[in-house]
């Protein structure tokens, strides 16, 4: 709660932040401080974000319908017919991020203030060894093949709103055993950072999708991941769920909020059975706990604009 509370103070200091509509062609290479302006109505085309204006945080924008969004100076696809745009922010992102959107030969920007976060480091022991420093040409080929499997699944950009729906929790009950964004050491290795949300739960507790979407991959034996599924909830706003010992949907089914995708297990790298959470947008890692409330709180926000 105090995460969210953060957030809207951040929406609040960056909702003036309308720049005047420009025929500028060429996207500014680096975060530049938005242009003095009178408080004045803002002109269409408008633009407004809102949500988890954090790292690793998910945002919601509205704009003119179909208008084309820039993050930092980077193309992230088109808002959609009513308008909605979901963005999100890695773990990385900097103090200040500009979001564009230009239609009709005009646009209009908004600067976020980016709340930075501190990261914990974790040491995991105790995992199989091929699954941390694997060396078997085999095992090698396999991750290699799999790797294939998980671009393709990431590359979804669904035409839905499900990132409309407000998550809930994919399981009721749990404990949470690790956040997001921590420094991994495993088995005594330094690793990338975790970028899951693991909440520890007995096996066999159903998973259910958080809202609606599209099952972009469903395997149930991965190297890493063990039984795997990803949900595109529109835009390539996607749920990950790993270590799963039973999967109960198929690429290319769509869910509904709550519906029971599969359930909890210890398939893959893990320790024990729970469900390692995970979220992504374009390329970006997301913390889905972080989603739960700013997309909530986000969908309120604008709706009312
Ligand atoms: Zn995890």
């Amino acid at each position: 709660m105090k995460r969210l509370a953060a957030a809207v103070l951040f929406l609040a200091a960056c909702a003036a932040a309308e720049a005047p509509p420009s025929e500028t062609a060429a996207p500014p290479a680096v975060v530049s401080p938005p242009p003095a302006e009178s408080p004045s109505a803002p002109q269409p085309p408008s633009l407004a974000c809102a949500g988890a204006l954090t790292q690793g945080g998910v945002a919601l924008c509205r704009a003119a319908p179909g208008a084309e969004i820039f993050i930092a100076g980077e193309s992230a696809g088109r808002a959609d017919a009513n308008g909605w745009t979901v963005i999100g922010f890695n773990r990385e992102a900097p103090a200040s991020v500009r979001v564009e959107a230009r239609a009709g030969g005009q646009s209009a920007a908004q600067e976020l203030a980016i709340a930075p976060r501190q990261f914990d480091i974790q040491r995991v022991d105790g995992l199989p060894p091929q699954t941390v420093t694997p060396t078997d040409p085999a095992v090698l080929e396999r991750i290699r093949r799999e790797a294939e499997l998980k671009r393709a699944g990431f590359a979804s950009l669904a035409q839905m709103e499900g990132f409309l729906d407000g998550f809930i929790l994919p399981i009721e009950g749990g404990v949470v055993t690790g956040r997001w964004g921590n420094q991994r050491i495993l088995n005594g290795v330094p690793s990338t950072p975790h970028f899951g949300y693991d909440i520890a739960a007995p096996t066999g507790t159903p998973v259910r999708a958080p809202a609606a979407g599209v099952v972009t991959l469903a395997n149930p034996d991965m190297h890493y991941e063990g039984g795997l599924v990803f949900i595109d909830h529109g835009q390539g706003l996607i749920t990950m769920y790993l270590h799963m010992s039973r999967l109960d949907v198929a690429a290319g089914d769509v869910v509904t909020q709550g519906q029971v995708i599969g359930a909890v297990g210890s398939s893959g790298r893990a320790t024990g059975p729970h469900l390692c959470w995970r979220m992504r947008w374009r390329e970006r890692q997301l913390d889905p706990s972080i989603a739960v409330e700013g997309l909530a709180t986000a969908r309120a926000q604008l709706a009312s604009n």
